[in-house]
């Protein structure tokens, strides 16, 4: 059971957000900067997730009438303008997902504010507009990226985990609503085989891989929550695994309550709830800690 579960517009069950982190090739060029211009392979692995997987999600996209949400880092909002132009295309959402993938725990301070700026740039430049959400690279978000975002206006977070369905996060200087992720919804673990950044899990087939995703979605739905996948282009995008996923969007269309709902369209039903007094999201207080805990 889930304590407080959100009343879902139209009386829906569950609330489903299929999320794309489209990391393309900046994953290599952040993990081996001197010399990941010559590894051709990682490249193409990357590059398949704009090139090929992008086109085949948006016209599911589009055949079944939703939108959705994608995490683009700005350096690839740069060097993919095709993949982006359609993805807006199609009426979907684009959100801040740094700018080459850097891991704010690994890029502090000014080296931080700077990253997030120049994806700032790119994201007006590019998209026409600020993004209003934010998925930390590898989900690691700071104090500081906290900060920037409520600086920039963003309306929520999706990086971090503590609860199973939407929730308010309030900082000293503003506040925003977090779009919880977890790792049982993620394609990293079934799927990611990447020796050169340091990950080498077994590739598990498409129907057992995506098997622990459905399971997560029954207990969600049976809880009147909030389902969330957090995958990428070059690993759920792929040929065998995206015929399941659609597959899966059709029948779960057809038989079920559901809400397929961008993440900022979760962000403007929180607003009218809390508005008219309907509902009022769970409160998270940060920071959690404001020095070492020993
Ligand atoms: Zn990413």
């Amino acid at each position: 059971m889930i304590r407080n579960p959100i009343p879902w517009p139209n009386g829906a069950r569950c609330a489903v957000a299929i999320t794309f982190d489209m990391d393309a090739d900046s994953l290599i060029h952040i993990a081996r900067p001197d010399d990941s211009h010559d590894r051709v392979y990682p490249i193409s692995m990357g590059r398949y997730g704009p090139t090929v997987a992008i086109p085949r999600i948006l016209d599911t996209y589009k055949r079944m009438g939703i939108k959705q949400s994608f995490f683009i880092p700005g350096w690839c909002l740069e060097n993919y303008p095709d993949a982006v132009e359609a993805i807006l295309e199609g009426g979907h959402e684009i959100g801040h997902h740094g700018w080459i993938h850097e891991d704010p725990i690994a890029t502090k301070g000014a080296a931080q504010a700077e990253a997030f700026a120049k994806a700032m740039d790119a994201h007006r430049r590019i998209c026409g507009m600020a993004p209003r959400g934010y998925r930390a690279p590898v989900y690691n978000v700071t104090q500081q990226v906290l900060d920037l975002l409520v600086e920039n206006k963003f309306r929520y977070d999706s990086s971090l985990m503590a609860d199973d369905i939407p929730y308010q996060m309030t900082t000293p200087q503003g506040s925003l609503y977090e779009m919880p992720v977890h790792w049982g919804t993620d394609d990293w673990p079934p799927f990611a085989h990447y020796d050169e950044i340091g990950y080498l899990m077994p590739v598990k087939g498409p129907s057992e891989g995506l098997a622990a995703f459905w399971e997560e979605f029954e207990a969600a739905y049976e809880a009147g929550g909030f389902f969330m996948l957090i995958v990428h282009p070059f690993l759920t995008g792929r040929l065998a695994r995206w015929r399941l996923v659609e597959r899966w969007i059709e029948k779960t269309m057809a038989e079920r309550d559901v809400w397929f709902a961008r993440l900022e369209d979760i962000a403007d039903h929180l607003d009218g709830l809390k508005a008219t007094g309907t509902y009022a999201p769970r409160v998270e207080k940060l920071p959690y800690f404001d020095g070492p805990q020993r």
